[in-house]
């Protein structure tokens, strides 16, 4: 009797998958599953697919997608999508494998295509390219132009619906970027120097002309510790160049750049939202209210 209960369970479970594998995806009649792979890129996706999506966002506000272990939930998550939206560049390096063990069948789309590449620069990832593009707007930009473009071609009948929800966010984001440009302003060039915990600012540097002087960890990928010779170089570094201040990140432990402000003596600024959004009702809820809240704080930091 057990024998004959465990066979019919295991076909009732077979024959589950069968019928889910059939009908999945996208949902006859209904909205088009997406993944998200980080909290950034899912606002930048539900910005695009508004109402027409069913949204999943694996590395969630506040947590950090280099260092992030998949569940098993997120495999069900890939399983269960027709879109997966993806940064690349390396960041997200535990995808491939969660995505061949999911034996999910959705469409990967990589959202910084069409964007040129900074390498990173230090430690043992020199040569590798750098996956913090959302700190400069215009990158932002060519990212919902891709997912316009992705969700469009995964979801046709709603393809208008797209394009309108793109260019009118692309408005917004066009403003923001100008917004940037103009409030940066304010900072004399001199001053405008940036020191964090981890690499994550080197685009937005580029873009609105501030100097990277150094990070606390050595790559830039997390993980990775620093070494004593490695901490005095920067320490020596803030002092020499007068760097007014230290930014803390929402996604790192601060432990050792609170250590390099007090020998440097400088001020620590909490925190910057710098790889995942702040939670629902904060500052850094979402990517255009992350920007405005970084750039903000960093240039009330800096000012004279
Ligand atoms: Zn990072």
């Amino acid at each position: 009797m057990r024998r004959y209960l465990c066979a019919s369970l295991v076909l009732l479970s077979l024959l589950a998958a069968a019928c889910s594998a059939t009908t999945l995806p996208p949902t006859p009649g209904g909205n088009l599953q997406a993944v998200a792979t980080f909290s950034v890129v899912g606002d930048l996706v539900r910005n695009v697919g508004g109402d027409k999506i069913e949204l999943t966002t694996l590395v969630g506000p506040g947590r950090d997608t280099h260092t992030f272990e998949p569940s098993p939930a997120d495999a069900k998550a890939l399983v269960e999508a027709a879109v997966i939206v993806e940064n690349g560049l390396g960041f997200e390096t535990w995808l491939d494998d969660l995505y061949a063990s999911s034996t999910s069948t959705a469409k990967r789309v990589v959202v910084t295509d069409g964007i040129k590449p900074r390498l990173a620069s230090e430690g043992d990832k020199a040569g590798a390219t750098d996956p913090h593009v959302w700190h400069s707007v215009d990158n932002a930009v060519q990212m919902v132009k891709n997912i316009r473009d992705a969700l469009a071609k995964a979801d046709p009948a709603n393809a208008a619906t797209y394009q309108a929800n793109a260019d009118a966010y692309l408005t917004q984001l066009q403003e923001l970027d100008a917004w940037v440009f103009a409030h940066v302003k304010a900072v004399p060039e001199a001053r405008r120097k940036l020191v964090t915990t981890h690499d994550t600012f080197g685009y937005f540097a580029a873009r609105y002309g501030f100097a990277v002087v150094g990070t606390v960890l050595p790559s830039s990928t997390e993980g990775a510790s620093p070494s004593a010779k490695e901490l005095a170089a920067l320490i020596e570094a803030v002092k020499a160049q007068g760097v007014p201040a230290v930014f803390a990140e929402n996604v790192s432990s601060n432990a050792l750049l609170n250590q390099v402000a007090a020998e440097a003596g400088v001020k620590v600024v909490a925190s910057l939202y710098t790889d995942a959004l702040g939670p629902s009702g904060s500052e850094g809820e979402t990517y255009e209210k992350m920007v405005r809240y970084n750039v903000t704080t960093i240039v009330n930091a800096l000012l004279p």
